[in-house]
């Protein structure tokens, strides 16, 4: 399936969760067996050669491309998750949004020490997902070779950002 035929497969939600948010809705790939194939093949297939030791996914669509893409590679897929969620001893990290914040946490033993990892999520938008993702997994000890997102809204910073603090960004799908 080509890179065109997975974007045919996002839909459009206008005004979800709020007034004025365009939601890109993934659902339609991951129902369809040859989107979720191709949607995580190509990770598997940029990732194959780069030496990655670990495949880390964002709560929560995240953890659908990152679990199957780490399976794929034969690797471990350690969880960046929500505030309160994680059961071990963690580190956390909080971040502005819109409105208010959000934290994210990671376990302390997720990696090994100078493990090369990729981060990888649904959407990056504003990028304030990743850059706390990213610094959550410095802390612990990792190397994070690439963040990657299936889609890119290219008309916020989060790019700009994420190459700004050092990151090799990967986002097949441009809206
Ligand atoms: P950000 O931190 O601003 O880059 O936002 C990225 C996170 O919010 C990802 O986990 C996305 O799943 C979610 N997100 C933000 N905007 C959208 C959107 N328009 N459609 C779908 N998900 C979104």
């Amino acid at each position: 399936m080509s890179i065109e035929t997975i974007t045919s497969l996002i839909r459009d939600v206008p005004d979800f969760p709020k007034p004025g948010i365009i939601f890109k809705d993934i659902t339609p790939i991951f129902q369809d067996p040859a989107g979720l194939k191709a949607s995580v093949d190509l990770f598997v297939d940029r990732w194959r050669d780069m030496r990655i030791d670990k495949v880390v996914g964002i709560e929560s669509r995240g953890f659908l491309l990152g679990a199957p893409v780490a399976y794929q590679l034969g690797l471990g897929c350690p969880l960046v998750r929500k505030a309160g969620k994680l059961p071990w001893k963690t580190v956390s990290r909080s971040y502005d949004l819109e409105y208010g914040s959000a934290t994210l946490e990671v376990h302390v033993d997720a990696v090994e020490p100078g493990d090369r990892v990729v981060i990888l999520d649904d959407l990056l938008a504003t990028g304030g997902t990743m850059v706390a993702t990213g610094e959550l997994l410095r802390e612990i000890g990792a190397e994070v070779v690439e963040v990657a997102c299936l889609i890119e809204l290219g008309f916020l910073p989060g790019r700009a950002v994420l190459e700004a603090a050092g990151y090799s960004v990967y986002c097949p799908i441009t809206f």
